[in-house]
């Protein structure tokens, strides 16, 4: 019989959900997503996070961080419009309707203080990669009243809930139920299957991926691609479930039987959405 708890994410739910633009639509309508990330160590996770976003249909991507990562990603992406951060403050970072935090950007004093002010801002964080380090340090970053969502690997979500990872691995939806239960957030899960949970909702379960997905950087531009969708407006819920049946389906299309680079999965991003996207 099948789980009532559980429901696999089909194209027609990604249609339904995917927001279009329309004739009253202007850039900052469309959604301005806030990436906080990369450091001097990982300069390309910030490059890739902020592809993945301009390829989801954000209105605007607006990119903060060091000396390092900001010259990358002026140098990658003309279209985003870059903040250096002298100190890690976020005032003057104006109109961000979501942010992404953490792809490479290091755990030390600077990223914990840049954290802890997204976290401190009034609008959806998705919390990935050295952020989720950091939170399951400080547990006290995630108090806030705005939706939060985690987007941990096996490894990531053993530091966040005290388990082991071979445990996570065996009992992925056991695991991934009780993470959203604790933490109060939407968890999704990342590996061969992506599952994402919220608390009375049922588990998705998504499906369209690629073990050639398993390479540097690919969890950086699905950061990009959901953070993108939440400052469209969608719910964490919603906006991890379609980040996840995109990515994937744009790893598929970028791979097609042959190996990938991250970059490429940004790039096959529109030509997913065109797949499973009716015109309206
Ligand atoms: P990260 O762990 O942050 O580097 O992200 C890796 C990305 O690749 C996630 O979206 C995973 O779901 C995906 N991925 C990793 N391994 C596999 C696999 N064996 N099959 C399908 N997708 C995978
Ligand atoms: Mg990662």
């Amino acid at each position: 019989l099948p789980d009532p708890d559980v429901a696999a994410l089909t194209g027609g739910d990604v249609d339904a959900l995917m927001p279009r633009p329309g004739a009253e639509s202007d850039k900052y309508r469309r959604g301005v997503l806030g990436v906080a990330a990369g450091g001097d160590q990982f300069t390309g996770a910030a490059v890739l996070a902020v592809g993945g976003a301009l390829r989801a249909g954000a209105g605007m991507v607006r990119y903060a961080g060091r000396e390092g990562p900001v010259a990358q990603v002026r140098a990658h992406w003309p279209e985003a419009v870059v903040t250096p951060l002298d100190e890690p403050v976020i005032d003057h970072v104006g109109r961000v309707q979501a942010w992404v935090l953490g792809p490479g950007l290091g755990t030390d004093d600077w990223a914990h203080e840049l954290a802890a002010r997204v976290l401190g801002s009034g609008v959806p964080v998705l919390v990935d990669a050295d952020a989720l380090t950091l939170v399951a340090r400080d547990p006290g970053l995630l108090r806030r009243d705005a939706p939060v969502l985690l987007t941990p690997h096996a490894g990531e979500l053993a530091r966040l809930i005290r388990a082991e990872r071979d445990d996570i691995e065996a009992a992925r939806l056991e695991h991934v139920r009780r993470a959203a239960a604790e933490l109060g957030a939407t968890v999704l899960l990342k590996g061969s299957t992506t599952v994402v949970a919220e608390d009375a909702r049922p588990v998705r379960v998504n499906l369209t991926g690629t073990s050639w997905l398993a390479t540097g950087g690919t969890g950086d531009v699905l950061a990009g691609v959901a953070g993108a969708l939440l400052a469209q407006g969608l719910s964490c819920y919603d906006a991890a479930s379609c980040g996840a049946y995109l990515h994937g389906l744009a790893g598929r299309l970028a791979a097609d039987g042959a190996p990938l680079a991250a970059a490429d999965v940004a790039t096959a991003v529109p030509a997913a959405i065109r797949a499973v996207t009716s015109a309206t």
